[in-house]
């Protein structure tokens, strides 16, 4: 797996491939948002300080006969135009390449 691999195969333009994990028959790429994308979820501003993250369990495609999760390490970010706090947006989620489980 790579970053690349994420863009092209999965459709993950804004992805980042950290780790693979092989747990119980099921493959999990863990991944986070490219620092150079990560905007306010409110304004859409790149005036943004990183708040720490939450992990959050997507299934996706799988790969043959394969279950494949993302494990997205999910920004919190401050905006420092609009001062709000907030997750920031996944573009997979919403665009359905990818279910939330948890
Ligand atoms: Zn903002």
């Amino acid at each position: 797996m790579s970053t690349s691999l994420l863009s092209h195969a999965f459709g993950l333009t804004d992805q980042e491939y950290l780790k693979t994990e092989y747990k119980q028959g099921t493959v999990i790429f863990h991944i986070k948002t490219k620092d150079s994308k990560l905007r306010c979820s409110s304004c859409d501003s790149r005036n943004i300080i990183k708040k720490g993250t939450v992990d959050r369990l997507f299934r996706t495609l799988p790969i043959g006969l394969r279950p494949v999760y993302l494990l997205a390490k999910v920004q919190r970010l401050q905006c420092n135009d609009c001062g709000l706090i907030r997750q920031e947006r996944l573009k997979y989620a919403e665009e359905k390449k990818a279910i939330l489980i948890e």
